[in-house]
């Protein structure tokens, strides 16, 4: 398998005290969608994003009891010991909020300023120059962040133009594409000319479509060193949303474009918002770009697995490793590398389990109700009965002590 690239010559920008870019690990961003002026609402999911491995959050800035609550919930996270870098984002009013409420620029990390929504015609520059100053003198990040659905229509109307004079005109796709880029670049270009520093910047040209974002994002990447923020935008709801945003960033992922990214899920009725963060590691760890939790290689079951409790077992021991995690990461080094194989039957059971850092595997139909136990491929002990899961916890517990170092110990 190839490896994955990393894009070496992207800047480092920072983000409160998370580094993006210049070959730092991939960040991983999610966006609340509380209403911001309800500080204990969204401090309450600001605190669950971050517990889930959010690195940096997103909160949208709308109207002035919105930016007047964003240093409430800084006050509020710290209090709480929760650090996580907050972004503002921005739309249309910006430059009245930020100038009505200083202290909101203050408490935030980031500011995300959309150049299709800043202002229109004559008022579209000076809006822009107010953000930028702020930023200036708050000593924020700025991701210039252009959307597809927001597209600067002027931008994009004389980019038309321009193409059907040309000799040659190339196709009305293209040029928007272009303009999605020229949007972002050009917008990067005046800030630094307004005096903000090229190491503040981050760029992302988000679009809906998989093939779009991968063409757009691969020309994007030539033509700058800005770390790049990526994600597909609109990506919708379930297995569709997930999908679509795997396919799109495992390809740019593997070319090194992308410093930053978030998964942006349609929550299910009463899902959870952290949903987007978990994706996020999944796709992450699959390619082998960064280690979050332990994997669990279970099988997908067939007929020879009639009971539910393989499947049970399998999400039992995924849960149940989601949990330990917090713990282990602060006691033992490189547990976020393990796997964990839950596997059905004989045929490929004690194979799989072999290959992992330890596996069970479960009796299918009609083999003898046994579970043999694999320890660094080695077949450790067999168990049966009616609490082979909690003995098997017990063993995964025993094998993290055992194999991962103590980070305490480590210290002394
Ligand atoms: S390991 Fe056994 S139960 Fe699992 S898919 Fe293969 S044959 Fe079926």
């Amino acid at each position: 398998m190839n490896e994955p690239v990393m894009r070496q010559h992207a800047r480092q920008v920072m983000v409160g005290d998370v580094p993006v870019g210049g070959g730092a690990p991939i960040v991983i961003q999610s966006m609340t969608n509380t209403d911001t002026a309800d500080i204990e609402a969204t401090v309450t999911q600001v605190a669950e994003l971050a517990r889930a491995g959010s690195e940096i959050v997103r909160v949208t800035v709308n109207n002035r009891e919105a930016a007047a609550a964003v240093p409430r919930i800084r006050e509020r996270l710290d209090g709480m010991g929760v650090s996580v870098p907050l972004v503002g984002d921005f739309h249309f009013n910006g430059h009245k909020l930020l100038a009505a409420e200083p202290a909101c620029a203050a408490a935030l990390a980031k500011l995300r300023i959309n150049p299709g929504n800043v202002g229109k015609g004559r008022k579209r520059d000076p809006q822009f120059a107010e953000m930028i100053d702020t930023a200036i003198e708050h000593g924020n990040a700025v991701r210039i962040g252009v959307n597809w659905g927001s597209l600067d229509q002027d931008l994009l109307t004389r980019l038309m133009d321009e193409n059907a004079r040309a000799a040659s005109p190339r196709d009305g796709r293209e040029v928007m594409f272009e303009a999605m880029i020229r949007s972002a670049l050009d917008s990067a270009a005046k800030a630094e000319e307004l005096g903000l520093a090229g190491d503040r910047i981050i760029l992302s040209a988000k679009m809906s479509g998989v093939q779009d974002l991968i063409r757009v994002y691969s020309e994007l990447a030539q033509r700058c060193d800005y770390p790049l923020h990526l994600g597909l935008t609109e990506a919708g709801m379930g297995s569709k949303g997930i999908v679509a945003s795997t396919a799109a960033l495992a390809v740019l992922l593997q070319q090194g474009i992308g410093d930053t990214i978030r998964i942006s899920l349609t929550p299910e009725p009463g899902g959870a918002r952290t949903r987007e963060v978990i994706v996020a590691q999944e796709i992450l760890q699959s390619m082998g770009l960064r280690a979050f939790t332990p994997q669990v290689v279970a099988c997908p079951g067939c007929g020879r697995t009639t009971s539910t409790f393989f499947q049970e077992l399998a999400a039992d021991i995924e849960g149940w490793l989601r949990e330990q995690m917090p713990r282990w990461r602060r006691q033992h080094e490189g547990v976020e590398d393990m796997t964990v194989a839950v596997m059905g039957c004989v045929v490929n059971g004690p194979g799989e389990s072999r290959h992992a850092n330890i596996g069970i595997s479960l009796p299918g139909t009609g083999e003898r109700p046994v579970a043999p136990v694999y320890e660094d491929g080695e077949k450790t002990v067999t168990l049966k009965g009616d609490d082979i899961a909690r003995e098997f916890q017990a063993l995964v517990e025993e094998y993290v002590k055992k194999r991962y170092k103590s980070k305490q110990k480590t210290a002394v």
